[in-house]
């Protein structure tokens, strides 16, 4: 069976190839585009602007496939997550977050992830796969249709983070594809610095994003020293402070002195000392920095307990006396299990899911 065409996994430039190739005009994927990312519609039957004979062809031939909501979970302070089926196996977690002045989708890039730092419940799980660009823009179009912002031509969701469930430097050219629709005028036209992409520091990955896109970045930083951090976050074996800031360094050259985001999450008497803030602001000297703090979501079997709301207060003041912006994030939606770092969906790590396999046909 030929493998059907999935408008989701493509951006504008193979959708007009895409187009060509049926020797019809390339301008129907600008047609086909703002039928999807400004209307909301995928149904061929209602795209009147394209000939009854091409939509029928097109039915036959393309589809339109998205993850598939199996739950939606309302917080009492309004946060918003679905969880979407991707396979047979998988789920993954998307979260909308309103505030006063905006609302915020955290999109998931990963089933799982391979990263395990230990703060982490995503990381427990452990890693399946990759999301395709369908399944990462389409948590975007879906959470879009169901706040209803399509029908009320009102846009709900004004900024995009990657900051759920995976690294999405390590899905790097999926991601960048997603993000490229997400900004792109015919896609949902948001603005660069409106679309986050957060990592726990892939080196390589940040050299390659600062060449390939514009989008805001924000690090996983959690530890201004390389003991602490590799417990925190195990990548730091590979790439190290040193190299990482070296890759800070490079990347708001690059991008003209981009403002680099730091997430550092507060963990009682691991990383919360009036040292630690020290060495946080003697690190984040040589780049353009401000600073998120994330008090801590505990999770069940997570070993780590949230730093006091005085402690949060004083580490954030030795950082503002220093001249670094310091910004404490609220805890939203953790009655729903959707605050930083409780996204776990449905995952069966690969590993075991190799064993489950081996188990059935030993049957
Ligand atoms: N892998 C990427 C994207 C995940 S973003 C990254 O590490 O940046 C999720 C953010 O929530 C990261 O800053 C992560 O460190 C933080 N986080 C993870 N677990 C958390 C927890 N239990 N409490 C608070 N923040 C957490």
């Amino acid at each position: 069976m030929n493998p059907v065409t999935n408008f989701f996994d493509m951006n504008q430039h193979a959708m007009r190839e895409f187009f060509t190739r049926m020797e019809e005009k390339p301008y129907r994927a600008d047609q086909i585009m703002k039928w999807i990312y400004h209307q909301g519609i995928t149904d061929f039957d209602k795209m009147t602007d394209i000939s009854k004979d091409l939509r029928q062809h097109l039915a036959e031939q393309t589809t339109f496939s998205i993850p598939t909501p199996v739950s939606r979970q309302t917080s009492r302070d309004g946060t918003r997550k679905w969880l979407l089926r991707i396979d047979e196996l998988n789920c993954i977690e998307t979260v909308f977050i309103p505030e006063k002045d905006r609302g915020t989708l955290c999109i998931s890039s990963q089933a799982g992830c391979p990263l395990n730092c230990s703060f982490c419940s995503t990381g427990k799980q452990g890693f399946n796969r990759n999301l395709s660009v369908s399944e990462i823009i389409g948590q975007l179009w879906l959470a879009n249709l169901e706040l209803g912002s399509f029908q009320q031509r009102q846009r709900l969701i004004t900024n995009v983070v990657m900051m759920g469930m995976g690294e999405p430097l390590l899905n790097f050219d999926n991601v960048v594809m997603a993000m490229e629709l997400m900004k792109h005028d015919l896609g949902f036209n948001l603005s660069q610095k409106r679309v986050t992409l957060s990592t726990a520091g892939i080196v390589p990955g940040i050299d390659r994003l600062a060449e390939t896109t514009r989008v805001s970045l924000a690090v996983s930083l959690h530890a201004a020293n390389d003991d602490t951090r590799n417990k925190l976050v195990p990548i730091n074996r590979r790439y190290p402070l040193s190299e990482l800031m070296a890759a800070c360094q490079r990347y708001t050259k690059r991008r003209d002195n981009d403002t680099i985001t730091f997430e550092y999450v507060m963990l009682d008497g691991i990383n919360d000392s009036e040292r630690d803030a020290r060495q946080l602001v003697n690190i984040l000297s040589t780049v353009p920095a401000k600073v998120n703090l994330i008090p801590f979501n505990p999770f069940p079997g997570s070993q780590y307990k949230c730093s006091s709301k005085q402690t949060i207060d004083q580490f954030r003041d030795i950082l503002m006396q220093h001249g670094v912006i310091t910004i404490t994030r609220k805890t939203r939606g953790d009655d729903i299990d959707a605050a930083c770092g409780q996204l776990v969906g449905q995952v069966i790590a690969r590993a075991r899911r190799l064993q489950q396999g081996h188990a059935f046909q030993q049957q």
